[in-house]
This record gives C-alpha cells, structure tokens and sequence, in this order.
C-alpha cells in the first residue's frame, strides 16, 4: 500500500471514527478488546495485508480510545489536548525519523531547532535566557523530575567530595558520599507529586527520601519553610528541595510568591542544598497575560527563576502530543557531569560546537526528534496564542468553582482562604454534600459521557476534580453542559444533552 493510500485512510477513516467526546461506549472497548490477536488462534502472527491492518485499528480499535484530544470538557487527570498545528509536526516527525543523538550542525538543522524550541519556551514562561542553558526535552514531568534530582544529587554531593576525588557520576552514589562525609540525602516538598518519589527511587535516593513538610493539614499544598529550615539544619545529610508550582490535586501552589522563593534561595545558599521546581503545569501560569483577572496567579508563581532546575510538561498545557516534557538547569556542564555518554568516537560533534549533543545531557542516546511539535505550537500560537488558550481553561475553572461555590448540592474544596477564586488556575476539586452522591459521583458524571473527571480524596473522604487543559476549551458553552451535568446528576436525573442549549 502506498503512502497516499495510508494517508487516505488515515484522514477519513480516523476522524470519522474518533467521534467519542470522552469515554468510549463500554461495547465499544469489548469489541476492541476481543478484536486482538489471540494466541490460540490457528493464524496467530499470520501475515496481514495493510488494508487490513488498517480497517482493524480504525474499525475495532479507534472507537474504543478516550477522546481526549477530540473534546474540551475531557476533564481527566491533567492530560492536555492536541493543537491541530502539534498533531500535523508530530506525524512530519514520524516521516523524517531524525535521530537527535549527536549535534551535526552541517548535516542536520534538527538540533538547533530543538534548542529553538527551548529558547522559545522558556521566553513564553518568563525565564531569562542566558540563564537556563541546561536544557533539553524529555519524555515528560517525570524523566524531567529523574534529570531535576540526578543534577541536584550531583551537584550538592559534589560540592562536599574533596578536590581531585571526582564526580558523583564518575564515583557513583555511595563512593562519593563516602568521600563527601554524607550519610543521608533528603528530598524536601510538599505534596510533591507521586513521580517525584519514583524519580528518588531511579536515582538511588529512595522513596523513604521524599520528606513532606506541609504548612497545615488544611493547606497541604503550602511548604512550611521553617520545617525546610530545621531539616536543612541535620548534619551530614544534603537536601534538595522540590517545590511544587502546580500541586495536582488542588492545582495549588508550595510557595505564595517571591519573598518565599528568596527565603528559600538564602537557605539553599547557606546550607548548600539545591532547589528543583516541579512546574510541569503550574509553571504556565507565567504565560497568561499580566492582566488583574491573573494577578494572583503571576504572584504565586513569581521568584521560580530563582530556582536551579525546573520540571516542564510539553504534553499537558503546551498541548502538544505526548511524549513530551521539558528540562531546565543553569548550566549544561551540570547535565554533563550525571548524563554524558563517554568514549564513543563515533558519537562525536565537532569541537566548536555550541549546543551540546543530546545524548550527553538527557537519557536517551537514540531518540525521537521530539521537539517540533512544541516548535510548531511556539512558532504559531506564540506568547499571545498561548496566553488565549491559557486563559479559557482558567477562565472555564473558575465559572465551575462559581457555580459549586453556589450550588446547595457541593462543596467547592479546599475551603477557607485558598478556596478564592483568584487563586484557580485550570484545577477544581469538590465534592458532594448528599454522602450517597458522593459515593458514586465520579461515576455518574463520566456515565453521561459529556464529561470527563477523575476522582480522587481530600482529607480522607472521596472527592472529584475536574482539570481543564485543553485548547479546545469554551469557557461558555462547555460551563453550560457542566453546570447541567452537575445539576442533573445531584438531583438523581439521567442527563440528556439535547436538553442543553
Ligand atoms: C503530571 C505531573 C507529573 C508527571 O508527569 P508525566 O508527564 O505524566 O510524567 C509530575 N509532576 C506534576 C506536578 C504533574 O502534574
């Protein structure tokens, strides 16, 4: 089959099959699913013809996938949407299957582009350029945790590893703290996201490392900076302290805003310790408009520069396909020292070169030219597109909070002061008041299949969370079809979305 044939079936065929708003039909996944190739089967790993393969996967397996990219109101988790424009450089990446190993700039532009990309958003995101040059792209807000810890474990170990010893990345972990006299290291954060123990564990820290130091127990998201304080006090151990700008339950953030991000700087200086941000959506609250609508939100994300490394998602806000998240530290050579992929002559860029080879400053060697669905997003949206979009999905949020802050059947959580409207990003968290609703609530609103949220807990009790994230957003059509669903599903109604104007 040649390519405009596969291209015809994949413009047709898939968008007339990807019609689902968020959860496909029960039937459809039990189709899908006995649809696969079953090991019994006399003509198991038999050879099929394109067609064939390809009427399987638009027929059987597309109409059983979440609509995620499709629908506005695919509240889930915090997965982003697409940008048509991200979609179209994603399959042109596929096409020219670049491998962004080694920096050739007289063979391939693919590298600089890449560092493009980089540049571009960290302009978007208010970052001073000259002072990130550590950068590359991940997979996601999870590798770029695993590259945030390595270098902070690098470089705070490494200070106290006596001259001429070497490197962590050279010694490895329990050498150098040997030699560093270091018998613990701390992560410090408060309710740091999950991936940020699964990164402790990968570079050897530990889960039992992440130390939660919340402000209160009604304000977990809060970081208690005297806490960080007390800890960064223990002898003998080196500490990094992450900090969560965008907690992903209540979308809140660790710090109130500057004078906190600089209390914190004099005590990582004083102590040594390094500060890594987990940003991965929190952090684009720096792209809206500075506007007074956003002016809380700029506060609460204001001093992050002051950090030395940042965790950025590109597959969630920047709404580019996954896999793709971002790294930022101050300098490349911290990156080197954990990352770089030695004694392999054929690897070699040329000695003046500018920007580092990838497979020295991320994990991959071999890897995917992940970059230019970001470039194409920057490049089209740019800081005002961004900014748009942003908007509708904070602006969608909030009339949710409203509308729960007045409704008799919810409660907008958290209460008390961090429940004010200006301090909502693109995160809602509620809950029923009927205990019998909000057993089931999670339930009943996907069943309606117009919307699409997760559950998750809040103080011990069941609580659900809608996340807006995708560009496709309309702060006024889709509040109309949440405030029906929400209404219908209190009042024990089935919901019918002709009924929705
Ligand atoms: C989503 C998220 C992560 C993990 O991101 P992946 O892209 O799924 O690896 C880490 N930290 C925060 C704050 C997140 O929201």
């Amino acid at each position: 089959m040649d390519i405009t044939t596969i291209e015809h079936y994949l413009s047709i065929e898939a968008s007339h099959q990807l019609h689902q708003t968020t959860l496909p039909s029960p039937s459809a996944i039990q189709a899908a699913s006995s649809s696969l190739p079953s090991p019994s089967s006399p003509t198991y790993l038999d050879s099929h013809s394109p067609s064939a393969t390809i009427s399987h996967i638009t027929n059987d397996i597309l109409p059983a996938l979440t609509g995620q990219s499709r629908s506005g109101r695919y509240f889930g988790f915090v997965t982003g949407g697409v940008q048509p424009i991200a979609e179209w450089a994603d399959n042109i990446v596929s096409r020219v299957d670049q491998n962004v190993q080694v920096h050739l700039p007289d063979q391939t532009v693919a590298t600089e582009v890449e560092d493009a990309a980089l540049r571009m958003l960290a302009g978007v995101l208010r970052l001073e350029e000259g002072d990130w040059r550590g950068r590359t792209f991940t997979t996601g807000a999870t590798a770029s945790n695993v590259l945030g810890l390595a270098c902070g474990r690098e470089t705070i170990i490494g200070r106290r590893i006596p001259d001429g010893e070497g490197t962590v990345g050279d010694l490895g972990l329990l050498r150098a703290c040997r030699l560093a006299g270091i018998d613990d290291v701390q992560v410090l954060t408060s309710a740091g996201h999950s991936s940020l123990s699964k990164a402790s564990s990968i570079v050897g820290l530990g889960r039992g490392s992440v130390i939660q130091l919340p402000l209160s127990s009604e304000e977990p998201w809060k970081l208690d900076l005297n806490a960080v304080e007390e800890h960064l006090q223990r002898p003998g151990v080196a500490s990094i302290i992450a900090v969560s700008i965008g907690e992903v339950n209540t979308g809140r953030f660790a710090v109130q805003g500057l004078e906190d991000m600089q209390r914190l700087r004099a005590l990582a200086d004083k102590y040594g310790a390094w500060i890594h941000i987990d940003g991965a959506f929190g952090i684009f609250a720096r792209a809206l408009e500075k506007t007074q609508e956003f002016e809380t939100l700029h506060k609460r994300v204001e001093g992050v520069e002051l950090a030395d490394s940042i965790t950025v998602d590109g597959h969630k806000l920047l709404n580019v396909p996954y896999d793709c998240g971002v790294f930022f530290t101050r300098t490349a050579s911290t990156l080197q020292s954990v990352f770089a992929n030695p004694n392999a002559a054929y690897l070699s860029s040329s000695a003046q070169a500018t920007i580092p080879s990838p497979l020295n400053i991320g994990i991959e060697n071999s890897r995917r030219w992940r970059a230019l669905p970001a470039y194409a997003v920057l490049l089209t949206e740019g800081r005002p597109g961004i900014a748009r979009s942003l908007a509708r999905m904070t602006r969608l949020s909030r009339g949710v909070a409203r509308y729960l802050g007045k409704s008799e059947h919810y409660d907008l959580l958290p209460s008390g002061a961090g429940a004010q409207e200006d301090e909502i990003f693109m995160i809602v968290l509620f809950r029923a008041r009927r205990k019998e609703t909000n057993e089931v609530l999670v339930e009943k609103i996907n069943d309606t299949r117009e919307m699409y949220i997760s559950g998750t807990s809040w103080q011990g009790e069941k609580a659900a969370r809608v996340a807006v994230s995708s560009w496709k957003v309309d702060p006024e059509q889709d509040l109309k079809v949440v405030e029906a669903v929400l209404t219908t599903v209190a009042e024990g109604k089935s919901f019918d979305i002709a009924a929705v104007a």
